[in-house]
């Protein structure tokens, strides 16, 4: 495996998957369906969809989650993977997904509109109040 390659598994281990290249940093969504997805709030990396090499995928599921978006994960376990909008070129992958070190920062808030009251966000990691970072 390269220096510029992730690898990443759900919990149990059914759905495998490499990262080829250097994935961006991490950004967390506050929106209410990530953290009912989720459980607490759901943070991404994102990859250009060809970037994202699944090797074991039998128990992958996709979830219509909008018109626009959807939502894989492991239908075995349960765990909460990728994100990927129809019309976007790149996919969402959990961090948390990743093979230790990720060498990976979360860099970004956003969503915080809809923001759970069981936590706080870092006040020193930039925040906005809806799905854009503005950049
Ligand atoms: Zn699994
Ligand atoms: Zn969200």
């Amino acid at each position: 495996m390269s220096e510029h390659e992730h690898a990443g598994r759900c919990a149990c281990g059914a759905v495998r998957f490499r990262l080829v290249g250097q994935p961006t940093d991490v950004i967390a969504c506050h929106c209410q369906t990530c953290r009912r997805w989720s459980g607490y709030y759901w943070a991404a990396t994102h990859v250009p969809r060809d970037a994202l090499i699944i090797d074991a995928e039998a128990e992958l599921a996709w979830w219509a989650s909008s018109e626009f978006a959807e939502r894989g994960f492991c239908s075995h376990c349960g765990s909460s993977l990728f994100y990927r909008r129809h019309d976007a070129d790149r996919v969402s992958v959990a961090p948390g997904a990743l093979d230790a070190p990720t060498h990976l920062a979360t860099t970004a808030h956003i969503c915080v509109a809809e923001a759970g009251d069981y936590y706080a966000i870092d006040p020193n990691t930039p925040r906005f109040p809806g799905p854009d970072t503005g950049s």
